[in-house]
């Protein structure tokens, strides 16, 4: 479902991805993990083409992404293409980044309506479906500013959701989110991984990547570290860097 082949990423001087290759496949979820600044958010951004790479190529479903390949040149895409490969590429980040002037179901609806042009009932329909899904049924109207942090950031994966897209990426969701209020967030993405949604997840929820994870990949300094199962990769780190940075977030 995602192919990272030799992935690189330059601002400036400064390169930030130095050939990441990695795979997900279709209904797994992978869990990134690593100290900051080592390019986690800049991978998740390079997936959806809101950064361009500097080298290498990324596809998503067998297409790819932000460039076309014309007689094995790579050529960028036009913005508005880029943006409608974007539309299956769902988003969740840090802050929940809700319209504060609509409701939770409003916010919902927003894209499906405005960028799909689909008709306002039957939206309206499937977001109170997804609302209910991230167990908010009863808060449909409420506004943002009257719904916890983890109220907003559970709008916020219904509103992703809504786009119908085939791969979920989620940017350390429930890292601004007061601890009581984790769990509800999690609960949500698991279950989001047990309906077969493809995911990568940068996180620090180590519990979560236990347990729901296919694959932890452990990035420092913009490349890959260490990869693989899990439990394995938590509990037997084999390069010292892994261990260094598990032994201060454990
Ligand atoms: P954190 O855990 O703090 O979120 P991260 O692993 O997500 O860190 P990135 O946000 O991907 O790290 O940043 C990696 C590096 O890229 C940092 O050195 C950052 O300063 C740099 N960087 C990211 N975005 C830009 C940008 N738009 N322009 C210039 N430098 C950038
Ligand atoms: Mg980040």
């Amino acid at each position: 479902m995602v192919l990272a082949e030799g992935v690189s990423k330059s601002f400036g001087s400064n390169q930030v991805l130095k050939s990441i290759s990695l795979e997900v496949r279709r209904g797994e979820v992978m869990c990134l993990l690593g100290p900051s600044g080592s390019g986690k958010s800049t991978f998740l951004r390079c997936i959806n083409h809101l950064e361009v790479l500097s080298a290498g190529r990324l596809s998503v479903d067998g297409e790819l992404i932000g460039f076309r390949e014309v007689g094995g040149k790579l050529y960028e895409m036009h913005p508005r293409e880029a943006a409608r490969q974007r539309r299956d590429i769902g988003m969740v980040f840090q802050r929940f980044n809700l319209f504060p002037h609509m409701t939770a179901v409003e916010n919902v609806m927003e894209a499906p309506v405005l960028v799909k042009g689909q008709p306002k009932a039957q939206v309206r329909q499937r977001a109170l479906e997804l609302l209910d899904r991230v167990g908010l049924a009863e808060r449909a109207d409420y506004y943002p500013a009257h719904l916890s942090g983890g109220q907003q950031q559970r709008v916020a994966i219904a509103r992703a959701l809504a786009m119908e897209p085939k791969l979920m990426l989620f940017d350390e969701p429930t890292s601004a989110l007061d601890p009581e209020l984790v769990g509800e967030v999690l609960d949500v993405m698991k279950g989001l991984a047990s309906s077969g949604m493809t995911m990568i997840v940068v996180t620090h929820e180590m519990g979560f990547a236990r347990e729901v994870a296919d694959e932890l990949v452990f990035m420092d300094g913009g490349v890959v570290v260490e990869s693989g199962d899990p439990r394995e990769v938590l509990s037997n780190p084999k390069h010292e860097r892994t261990q260094a940075f598990l032994s201060k977030v454990l």
